[in-house]
């Protein structure tokens, strides 16, 4: 356990790719090198360790001795990249992709302040332990600095708490739970406040009527992944709720390139192609607090690695696997990685050829604050995004928030006109995949489950109608017109 906190506070200055970082990368070096004498070395001291031993060399700082074949064994697509570096390297490389993708496309400034989504898995983890040690570095920085004058971004942890919905035993959450605020109070200096949010909340203030609800509501989908979907859209409304309401700007989610690589696959058995590169980009601005992943370049095997060899704790009990599509998926993406360790970075980069939308950047004027600080800061990468003069907004389907495509949106407008009442009009303005796979088909539980919906979907459907769409009202008046038209 020495190890890995002294690694850890090692690697928080540790990024090498960082020129101006090289001083206390050689730091953390001999600070590495005297661990492994004390912990894990096995084999005496010097140019004797690793040699004598079967072991070889990290191939990066060829000092440490690096990461031996038992604990890669598990996972044979991890080895590529990490089996050949110590532990110090490895950790320090999977920060500096962290910080690679904060830093070309500006995830977080110093001004911000941020929530990162804890859901107790070592994805999340990671991008928990990472977001605290950029905060700690700049905290240094700033008190390092003459004036004392930089902002240091802050940081809020959040968690949403399904166990009135599940069924896990009481004991056992509260342990959980336990664990829970020992993980975050152990984050610190800077204090980071923890928020815990019961998933029924999203429906009702009242924490019965609220678990009721939300039960109810999963409970009217009668299709395995549409429930599990409906689940997750609740947990971004929840996050979203957190966000908004103690004053965060930005949502990080620890997505890693594995979650990327199976969402691309099940959103494409989903039919949901024409969404697809709204979801897998750095920054996704459509939601009323930006959400970015910086851990979009890090693989889920690689980040586990991290946890189990850095000591980091995760809560597995509330990380249950998926199921229906999504299972299936994640076990094929799996097996994919086990032949070809390569396959989930495959996957995400093809998918990556696919055109962004306009929301996948950070709003405009969000980051200007950055203009008076340090250059690494500012190393941004522009996204080549299409611009479509005709659509300044799209319209998103109220359930999972996906943008509907041109013809979707026509047959949309072309219907609206028969529908008598709002649960029909809801219905109709979801993307054909929520349609499909959440909605009930039966008109009387559709109304029910409408009715139990949380606010915020209504509103999203209500304000896409008749609020500020007036691309969509343009739509409709064109559409009557030429029904006009064709009709005299
Ligand atoms: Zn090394
Ligand atoms: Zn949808």
């Amino acid at each position: 356990m020495a190890c890995a906190s002294a690694a850890a506070g090692g690697c928080g200055s540790g990024c090498y790719k960082d020129k101006d970082d090289e001083e206390e990368q050689q730091q953390q070096k001999q600070k590495n090198e005297k661990e492994v004498l004390g912990g894990r070395g096995r084999g005496g001291v010097g140019g004797g360790r690793g040699v004598g031993h079967g072991h070889s060399l990290c191939i990066k700082c060829k000092v440490d001795e690096a990461l031996s074949l038992s604990s890669t064994i598990t996972n044979t697509s991890s080895s590529s990249s990490s089996s050949n570096l110590c532990l110090g390297c490895f950790r320090s490389s999977l920060f500096a992709k962290f910080k690679q993708s904060i830093s070309s496309h500006d995830l977080i400034s110093p001004t911000d302040n941020v929530l990162v989504a804890f859901s107790g898995g070592p994805s999340s983890r990671v991008a928990l332990q990472f977001v605290h040690e950029l905060q700690d570095k700049a905290q240094r920085n700033s008190e390092a600095s003459r004036d004392n004058s930089y902002p240091v971004f802050g940081v809020g942890v959040a968690f949403i708490d399904e166990s009135n919905i599940s069924a896990i035993p009481s004991h056992e959450l509260d342990k959980a739970f336990q664990d829970l605020r020992l993980i975050v109070s152990s984050l610190a200096p800077p204090q980071k406040e923890l928020h815990v949010m019961p998933i029924g909340n999203i429906c009702s203030s009242d924490p019965k009527e609220g678990r009721n609800r939300v039960k109810e509501l999963l409970d009217t989908v009668t299709d395995i992944t549409g429930k599990e979907d409906l689940l997750q859209h609740f947990r971004m409304l929840c996050l979203q709720k957190i966000a908004f309401d103690n004053g965060y700007n930005k949502l990080v989610l620890g997505s890693s390139t594995s979650t990327i690589a199976c969402h691309i696959i099940s959103a494409t058995v989903k039919g949901q192609g024409y969404s697809l590169p709204a979801d897998i980009q750095y920054v996704d601005a459509r939601w009323e607090i930006p959400v970015v992943l910086p851990l979009r370049d890090c693989v889920a095997q690689e980040l586990k690695m991290l946890c189990r060899l850095d000591g980091l704790k995760t809560l597995e009990l509330l990380d249950g696997p998926r199921s229906g599509i999504n299972g299936l998926v994640s076990s094929f993406i799996e097996l994919l990685q086990e032949e070809n360790p390569s396959r989930e970075r495959t996957i995400v980069r093809t998918a990556e050829k696919l055109t962004p939308f306009h929301f996948n950047r950070l709003p405009e004027g969000m980051n200007d604050s950055n203009d008076h600080f340090p250059s690494r800061w500012r190393r941004r990468k522009r996204l080549n995004l299409k611009s479509d003069e005709s659509m300044p907004s799209e319209f998103l389907c109220p359930i999972c928030c996906s943008p509907l495509n041109k013809s979707d949106v026509e047959s949309l407008t072309n219907k609206l006109g028969s529908c008598e009442t709002s649960s029909e009009i809801f219905g109709l303005s979801c993307c054909p995949s929520c349609q499909f796979q959440i909605l009930p088909k039966e008109v009387s539980s559709m109304m029910q489950f409408y009715s139990h919906l949380p606010q915020p979907m209504i509103a999203r459907a209500k304000d896409c109608l008749n609020g500020d769409q007036t691309w969509l009202r343009e739509r409709i008046e064109d559409c009557l017109l030429s029904d006009n038209e064709d009709g005299t």
